[in-house]
């Protein structure tokens, strides 16, 4: 059924992030007067007549409700969040992460074009481009992320269609020009895809020349480590209908249980987000203090080599940083500080209310550049406890360490 009245009015430009995360996707819900969308299951949607189903099952632009995979209320409610939240027009949900990095991939090469993706990419990303693409004669070079405009030019070929970024990288923390690496894209034809899920809110994607914006919603947007969630974002119809015919080809998905409760995270996310942010900060200048301490991969600090990309494209940052210890100390030992601490969970995913440590060194491919960095390197999420609380745990923590 076509249903006009879940197109949700954007809360009005200019209005500050937590008052559009309060008011996006609630308007027009058929909520009966309650505050929140209710959560509609569902896969078979009746239709009045079956000329309304000849005519709405063409349409993959609209919102019309023709089959549980098409999406529903509980998606649109989302689609629109997430819109909000990137600055985009259009979103695709899909099961995970991972999905919101692989359908694009797919939906934009084919057999004979060429990838470029940086060395930093999210691992699973690498394993899609270096297996799955591979095999059907997609052909992916991998380039040092912090690569400039020239460098990207000289690197994009007659059949390359897709310029892959992500800033910061994933477990190194470099930052990418994505402005300049894009306008060598378009001046050759090619697209540019970015997993933001480190920038959130805090790098609009369509206003730095992205065409297609990726999310892992399982991370602050979910917020609470209890959902599997992506987001593919986009800013034209053309790039929309792109996405979406992909992903519904491959048989992708969103369950409508999984929107509600990241909707219920985006309400919440801006003052969980500053939170984690300032305690982040916080905690990272604290470590850059130590002398057990090499160096800490923040962006938002000045002592990040892309500091000033960060400053120029970023309004803040997320929690996640990086911390490599001195090269002095073994694998067992920081193994030791890890498992020492009370409040830091060991754990792969990030965004929730609960901190993380999570040595990194030996799960790092990287095939451009060296996965060295020159120590020991442990990722750190920082939650929501009392940040005193968290330093004097590492304190304790790093007190295991010789001297
Ligand atoms: C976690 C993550 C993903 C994948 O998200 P899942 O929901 O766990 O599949 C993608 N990209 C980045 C940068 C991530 O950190």
């Amino acid at each position: 059924m076509p249903d006009d009245a879940h197109k949700t009015p954007s809360p009005h430009d200019g209005q500050g992030f937590a008052t559009r995360m309060s008011h996006a996707g609630r308007a027009g819900t058929r909520t009966h007067g309650f505050v929140n969308p209710a959560v509609h299951r569902g896969s078979t949607v009746l239709v009045p007549d079956c000329e309304s189903r000849r005519s709405f099952a063409k349409d993959r632009f609209n919102r019309v409700m023709t089959y549980g995979t098409a999406g529903g209320p509980t998606h649109y409610a989302l689609e629109d969040v997430i819109c909000e939240i990137e600055g985009g027009t259009r979103c695709v949900l899909v099961g995970t992460g991972l999905a919101a990095v692989t359908v694009p991939l797919m939906a934009y090469l084919k057999a004979g074009e060429h990838c470029l993706m940086p060395d930093s990419v999210y691992g699973p990303g690498r394993n899609i481009a270096t297996g799955l693409m591979a095999n059907y004669g997609i052909e992916t070079t991998f380039y040092d992320p912090t690569i400039d405009e020239a460098g990207i030019a000289a690197l994009i070929r007659p059949n390359t269609k897709v310029v892959y970024t992500e800033s910061p990288g994933s477990h190194t923390f470099e930052l990418q020009d994505v402005p300049a690496l894009a306008r060598a894209a378009h001046a050759h034809g090619a697209k540019v895809l970015m997993d933001n899920t480190w920038g959130i809110h805090n790098f609009m994607p369509f206003k730095h020349g992205v065409d297609v914006s990726i999310q892992a919603l399982t991370k602050y947007v979910g917020g609470h480590s209890d959902v599997l969630l992506g987001s593919i974002t986009t800013n034209t119809e053309e790039d929309y209908l792109t996405v979406r015919n992909a992903a519904s080809q491959m048989g992708h998905f969103a369950a409508p249980d999984d929107c509600w409760l990241a909707l219920r995270g985006a309400r919440t996310m801006p003052v969980r987000l500053k939170h984690q942010e300032q305690s982040g900060l916080a905690v990272a200048r604290w470590f850059e203090q130590r002398p057990e301490v090499l160096r800490v991969l923040h962006p938002g600090l000045p002592s990040h080599p892309q500091h000033a990309l960060f400053k120029r494209d970023f309004t803040g940052s997320c929690s996640l940083f990086g911390v490599v210890f001195q090269p002095r100390y073994t694998e067992a030992e920081i193994f030791r500080f890890v498992d020492s601490l009370a409040l830091f969970g060991i754990g792969a995913s990030w965004g929730g209310f609960e901190s993380l440590a999570l040595p990194t060194t030996g799960f790092i491919t990287r095939t451009a550049t060296s996965p060295d960095l020159g120590g020991f390197a442990v990722r750190i999420h920082i939650g929501l406890e009392d940040v005193g609380d968290l330093i004097a745990d590492l304190d304790r923590g790093l007190a295991t360490l010789p001297r």
